[in-house]
């Protein structure tokens, strides 16, 4: 152990992960020690409202008492078991008898990863074994959109609709982007949105046909875009795509690992926009951050013919040495219980229009071009000018400069492009909500007077 300070340790020996370096360099690393409801503290001690609930996920809180004594209980229990061989945990089985309860089937099948990433490349290998079970090895192709985030393994990456994974030489092919659905965005001059919402139809139905609808395994859609920048679909998108994907006979899989359990104001964002996927993607609130888990929920059509698949090879081989971890299980099983059952769903569906109405008073300042969101999700986007939606010029780093900012004062929030994003945990007072507010605010009116 050397004497070094937190940040100068965190900075000699880290690979960070999607962070600004320059920034990171110039302010260290905040070395977070634990934390308090919404609040996390550092080795400096300073308090910071986290209003991004970690990354998504950590939506009780930071010491929930019921998710932690649920945790030492398994631990002292079983502390750990796999999910090979025809053995699991128990926990194991009745969380998964909990999910097909808690999913929009009547049935269905549940597989476990340790992250969304995983649980995303899972699903592709499922569909591509299952489509090659059933004769049409050529089923590939993989449709996403634009800005869409599905995660980081090759796969998942190539699923990303951003950018930045050309530096890795992604996406692989048959990794096909669609247009995203942001209208206030990408909706043409004179364009309604009912016709954006048209255009984006007729471009899947004509990218089927241009790949061949006996090419493509898949399309999958997060139902509100997450880190994309939380873009909520435009108005009757997916009941504009969902008979489309049907006709063509092409499962749609509902990446629902911000969505799923509360965070749009139902248990599933497919609810809150009402479409039906073939398959149901989670993970980040499944155990409220407090252990690293995703899972497959497989809706009864895809279960049966994946399960008739493997009966025929007389085994399905795929799993992660951790999946179906029992104390992940465990505490997904009360995560769940506590989301759905101690009043934080509720909480969402009570207070989020006094989040919206914050916030919309906040968009009011005239460098926010767009409020956007639903739920427990929300994006200010910042704009040079608001009429021609003309973005601040890239070198400002001005989204950066707004979350540095909020930190400062005490206030974790993302920069995401040059939007800031807000999606609190479930836990939040309205005297929590309002410390959000004004902190925000302040920080705002400070970075536009400095970059105007
Ligand atoms: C975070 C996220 C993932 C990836 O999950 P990891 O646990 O980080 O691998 C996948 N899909 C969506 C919609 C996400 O928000």
């Amino acid at each position: 152990m050397t004497d070094l300070s937190w940040e100068q340790k965190a900075d000699d020996f880290s690979l960070y992960g999607f962070t600004d370096l320059p920034s990171v360099h110039d302010r260290g690393a905040v070395v977070v020690t634990h934390g308090e409801g919404p609040y996390i503290f550092d080795t400096k001690g300073r308090k910071y409202l986290d209003a991004n609930s970690g990354l998504w996920n950590m939506v009780a809180g930071f010491d929930h008492k019921g998710l932690i004594e649920a945790a030492q209980a398994q631990y002292a229990r079983f502390p750990g078991y796999h999910a090979f061989f025809g053995r699991m945990s128990d926990q194991t089985v009745l969380l998964s008898e909990k999910l097909i309860e808690v999913s929009p089937y009547d049935r269905g099948r549940v597989f476990y990863t340790n992250s969304g990433s995983e649980a995303n490349d899972t699903m592709v290998k499922t569909l591509w074994f299952l489509h090659a079970a059933e004769g049409k090895p050529q089923r590939r192709k993989i449709l996403t959109r634009v800005n869409a985030y599905h995660g980081v393994t090759a796969v998942s990456a190539s699923m990303t609709g951003k950018p930045y994974n050309s530096v890795f030489g992604l996406p692989l092919p048959g990794f096909i982007h669609l247009t995203c659905p942001h209208y206030w965005r990408f909706g043409q001059d004179g364009e309604t949105e009912e016709q954006f919402t048209a255009r984006l139809a007729a471009e899947l139905e004509a990218t089927i046909i241009k790949e061949g609808p006996d090419t493509i395994a898949a399309f999958f859609a997060e139902p509100v875009m997450g880190a994309g920048g939380v873009i909520p679909p435009s108005k009757g998108y997916f009941q504009a795509i969902a008979p489309i994907l049907k006709k063509y006979d092409i499962p749609l899989i509902s990446d629902e690992v911000i969505c799923g359990f509360g965070r749009t104001g139902n248990t599933w964002g497919c609810e809150t926009y009402d479409f039906m996927p073939d398959a149901i993607i989670s993970s980040k609130n499944l155990t409220a951050g407090f252990f690293p888990m995703g899972a497959v929920i497989l809706g009864p059509e895809l279960a049966d013919r994946v399960q008739a698949a493997a009966e025929a090879i007389e085994e399905f081989p795929h799993g992660f040495t951790a999946s179906g971890h029992p104390v992940g299980c465990a505490i997904a099983l009360k995560a769940i219980d506590v989301v759905m059952n101690e009043g934080l769903a509720d909480n969402v569906n009570r207070l989020s229009p006094r989040l919206e109405a914050g916030l919309a008073q906040i968009a009011q300042n005239p460098n926010i071009g767009e409020l956007r969101g639903v739920g427990y999700m929300w994006a200010l986007e910042a704009v040079k000018d608001r009429a021609t939606k003309t973005p601040f010029d890239g070198s400002l780093s001005v989204s950066e400069r707004i979350a540095n900012t909020c930190t400062d004062m005490g206030l974790i929030c993302r920069p995401l492009g040059q939007s800031i994003v807000l999606c609190p945990p479930f836990i939040l007072t309205e005297p929590q909500m309002d410390e959000m507010f004004e902190k925000l605010e302040k920080a705002l009116k400070k970075v536009f007077a400095e970059v105007a």
